[in-house]
């Protein structure tokens, strides 16, 4: 990465393997809501033979299909990056199969738990059935985001454990399936909401900007706003 201690280092976590439903978008809204506020940001999309850089300041991983998160888990295992990051403070934002391979452990499709990279205190396995469909859920208070919505597909199933904290309860859908819906623990964020759940949820994404950077200044309401409307009222019919 280049010198850039002044910019907001994003780092996209293996869009090889970690890509479904459009999740990209939540890179691209990050940088924007971030440039809007006047703050310089700086892109790195990291492949699955990369190595992942330990400097970064938001690292964002998306959703995947079994095999791919499979492998997707021991890679980052074995590279170390990802953790260090978290150990050093960067952010994490997790959708989905990233949400479980960050965690303590995930389970591969017959239900085996595999070890996952271990920065947040979940533990994931798969459940009886699959769960699709919107979801809506109130954040915890203590973040200041409100009410997010997204999509959910997924077949895993978490359970928090005592050092991370429910991101949400649920209001509609499954999520964690405890009517609860993702985790945190520090600035490492873990959510099973696509859609993708920045572009939907503009106050998701300002958290992470927050976490990063201290307070920013509100933006005039744009079209996120108003799809985060729309797609509430939707879900919610
Ligand atoms: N493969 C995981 C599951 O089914 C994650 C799916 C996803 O990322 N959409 O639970």
């Amino acid at each position: 990465m280049s010198d850039t201690s002044s910019r907001l280092r994003i780092v996209w976590i293996y869009p090889d393997l970690l890509s479904t439903y459009g999740d990209q978008g939540n890179v691209l809204i990050l940088r924007r809501r971030a440039e809007l506020r006047g703050i310089p940001t700086e892109t790195v999309h990291v492949h699955s033979s990369d190595a992942v850089p330990v400097e970064g300041d938001v690292y964002l991983l998306g959703g995947g299909e079994d095999r791919p998160q499979i492998l997707a888990a021991e890679r980052l295992r074995a590279d170390g990056g990802l953790k260090r990051a978290a150990e050093r403070g960067a952010a994490v934002f997790a959708v989905c199969a990233g949400y479980q391979i960050i965690g303590e452990t995930y389970g591969d499709d017959a239900a085996n738990p595999l070890p996952g990279v271990g920065i947040l205190d979940v533990r994931s396995n798969r459940g009886q059935t699959r769960a699709v469909g919107e979801i809506v859920a109130d954040v915890d208070p203590a973040l200041g985001v409100g009410r997010i919505t997204g999509f959910e597909n997924h077949q895993g199933r978490t359970a928090i454990g005592p050092s991370a904290r429910p991101l949400s309860t649920t209001v509609k859908g499954i999520g964690n399936d405890d009517a609860t819906e993702g985790a945190y623990q520090g600035q490492i964020l873990g959510t099973y909401l696509h859609g993708p759940a920045l572009p939907r949820n503009p106050a998701l994404a300002d958290l992470l900007l927050r976490w990063r950077v201290g307070q920013i200044p509100p933006l005039q309401p744009s079209w996120g706003e108003t799809l985060h409307e729309e797609r509430l009222a939707a879900a919610l019919r």
